[in-house]
């Protein structure tokens, strides 16, 4: 049994890449927009690094594929590869055989980057949204150990979805689930690991979310993206309430991210969950 630790992920993409955005949701035109994810994904490693922290970077294949040189910086600073898809495509969309193509093409892209075996995977926006995703199996066939992917706070994830790491029996074997922190407000579900909902919440609700974790001896997983970051974040033209989804507290995050990692040094999945690393998928 390891000791809880705080976690942190990073879902490396870029600024546009938006799921079903008639303008951004559109890899052909990707490459005519400006790339900001080296810079801002840079920030991130800067504020980790301070703290003498790791963390787990979930990279898009197609980032990994135009900054090579980003995945190895990751990885050489002792951080942990995963897998975010190949084209940030929602997982729900694909069929099984459109999900493995999109998994393999990424992981293709990853290991050569960073020159180590991935095997931990989160799906862009929740989109696995339950555990009867066909899709987990495909991963364990695949050879991934441990999914970030399941959301139990409604409407993007299952109120029935795991709420602490938990192991998923599936057609192919164990596949550990490591859904990332969510408390209660009012007495419902409500993201305190990141996203927008937690970027307005308070910081003490949010710190006290995440001490309450380490006390059950869980550790707490927090994600955000490079774009949350970038304080030369393109303008986007995106109605209101995808707006709020995307800028909503931005300029919280750098703060409040430093502060909490002066308290908490952050660790990788791997390293919290070390048993899944080797295949056993057990929790550790
Ligand atoms: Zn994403």
């Amino acid at each position: 049994m390891s000791a809880a630790r705080l976690v942190v992920t990073v879902d490396v993409e870029e600024w546009f890449h938006v799921c079903g955005h008639p303008t951004y949701d559109r890899p052909e035109s990707w490459d005519s927009f400006p790339s900001r994810v080296v810079p801002s994904t840079e920030r991130i490693l800067s504020l980790l690094e301070e703290s003498r922290s790791r963390a787990t970077f979930f990279v898009l294949g197609w980032v990994a594929r135009r900054h090579p040189g980003l995945v190895r910086r990751i990885a050489e600073a002792g951080h942990e590869i995963g897998c975010h898809g190949d084209l940030h495509r929602r997982a729900n969309e694909l069929s099984v055989e459109e999900f493995r193509a999109d998994l393999r093409a990424a992981r293709a892209s990853l290991e050569d980057a960073a020159g180590t075996p991935v095997t931990v995977y989160r799906a862009p926006e929740w989109s696995f949204r339950s555990t009867a995703s066909p899709h987990l199996s495909t991963l364990v066939e695949e050879g991934f150990r441990v999914d970030s992917s399941l959301l139990a706070v409604p409407p993007i994830g299952d109120i029935g979805n795991p709420l602490r790491p938990t192991v998923i029996p599936t057609p192919a074997g164990d596949l550990l689930e490591v859904p990332p922190l969510v408390g209660t407000f009012f007495g419902q579900p409500a993201m305190m690991g990141g996203g927008w909902t937690s970027r307005l919440s308070r910081e003490a609700r949010i710190s006290r979310a995440i001490e309450e974790a380490l006390g059950r001896g869980e550790s707490p997983v927090l994600y955000l993206h490079p774009w949350e970051v970038d304080e030369a974040h393109p303008p986007m033209d995106l109605p209101p309430v995808a707006r709020l989804v995307h800028f909503g507290g931005r300029g919280r995050v750098v703060p409040r991210l430093s502060r909490l990692l002066s308290r908490h040094r952050s660790t990788s999945l791997a390293e919290a969950f070390p048993a899944a690393r080797r295949g056993r998928g057990v929790a550790a």
